[in-house]
């Protein structure tokens, strides 16, 4: 997982393009006013009971349930990208049972007052190790792929890049 961060997973199930920008280091427009509500989001909600934990190259939100259990907890904007959300928090699972961690996941949506639990399996598993070895090789290439419309471009803060 060297190298590989939530952000890149979350990118992989929306646009591949976008994880070759990201790891280019080329920075979407911080102006754009999907980012600013993300971030914003981020950092209020659940603020009392959150704490941001850092692991290598991952940094995730953990909260404890009332049963003491190990909670990793990502808040969302909308369910509208549940794949992506999905198999970030799912990384995040995983990163932590390698390190001999159990935790269980929660994704939180709270617009649409709405959590969805996630939990780690060997099938989904297999699918995660399968997308980080398609992000290494995107990684690897010398130009992006190809931009491609699809329905997630008109919010996409790379768009003025990608279409301009
Ligand atoms: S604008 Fe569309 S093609 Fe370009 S990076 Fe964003 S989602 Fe991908």
């Amino acid at each position: 997982m060297q190298g590989i961060t939530g952000t890149f997973i979350w990118y992989y199930y929306i646009c591949r393009r976008e994880v070759w920008l990201m790891s280019r280091q080329i920075v979407p427009d911080q102006q754009d006013e999907n980012m600013d509500w993300g971030r914003f989001l981020h950092e209020q909600a659940y603020a009392r009971e959150k704490k941001e934990v850092a692991w290598e190259s991952v940094k995730m939100d953990t909260v404890t349930s009332k049963q003491g259990e190990l909670v990793v907890a990502e808040v969302k904007k909308t369910s509208s990208y549940l794949k992506s959300a999905t198999m970030q928090l799912l990384f995040y699972l995983y990163t932590l049972k390698i390190a001999g961690i159990d935790a269980r996941g929660e994704l939180r949506f709270p617009e649409e007052r709405r959590k969805e639990p996630v939990q780690l399996d060997a099938a989904r598993e297999a699918e995660l190790q399968e997308a980080v070895r398609q992000i290494r090789h995107i990684i690897d290439q010398d130009v992006p792929p190809k931009p491609e419309k699809i329905k997630f471009c008109g919010k996409c803060a790379y768009r003025e890049f990608c279409w301009a």
